[in-house]
């Protein structure tokens, strides 16, 4: 039988779930893109694709075709190449995991993954619809500028309460 509550019990507490596939609840999740585009709300990538971006758009005399398909079997093309400039170009909300992406989303449990792929999969699913379209421009960002390869600098990150990270760096002495 089940044991009855005595007077004065206190409520059982439940631990917030996590979101399947992500180190993070559904409130971290939306607070942390809520405090991305607080800070920025108008992202612009600074491109690392350039290159790829405006060869393709050379290559092909401007035209360069909307579909995912048709932009990977280009000669060159890749997933992550197709996914920015379906972004770029054209608006829409896919995410291309270049470096900082793949190393953000596993440091802060939003999206662990061992490839790039998988990480590209869990974003697309955990990120809210109206953050979507800006979603790579602030990973990216945030990896280069505060989230860096080498020592994150996480005494001054703007999402230091939501990251999963164990690790955390103080500041320099
Ligand atoms: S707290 Fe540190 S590890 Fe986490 S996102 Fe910020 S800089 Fe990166």
């Amino acid at each position: 039988m089940a044991a009855r509550a005595k007077a004065g019990d206190r409520p059982e507490r439940r631990k917030p779930r996590k979101v399947p596939g992500t180190k993070l609840t559904r409130a971290q999740i939306d607070e942390m893109f809520a405090r991305f585009e607080a800070h920025d709300p108008d992202p612009k990538t600074e491109l690392d694709y350039d290159d790829p971006f405006t060869l393709l758009v050379a290559e092909h005399g401007g035209k360069v075709p909307r579909c995912r398909e048709d932009l990977e079997a280009l000669p060159g093309v890749g997933r992550k190449t197709a996914n920015v400039v379906l972004n770029v170009a054209f608006g829409e909300p896919t995410i291309a995991i270049d470096t900082h992406i793949f190393r953000v989303s596993n440091r802060t449990g939003l999206a662990p993954g061992k490839t790039p792929l998988m990480v590209e999969e869990t974003l697309d699913r955990v990120i809210p619809e109206r953050y979507k379209h800006n979603a790579h421009h602030w990973l990216i960002l945030h990896g280069r500028y505060v989230c860096k390869a080498r020592k994150p600098e996480c005494w001054r990150c703007g999402i230091r309460d939501l990251c999963a990270f164990d690790s955390k760096t103080g500041a320099p002495a």
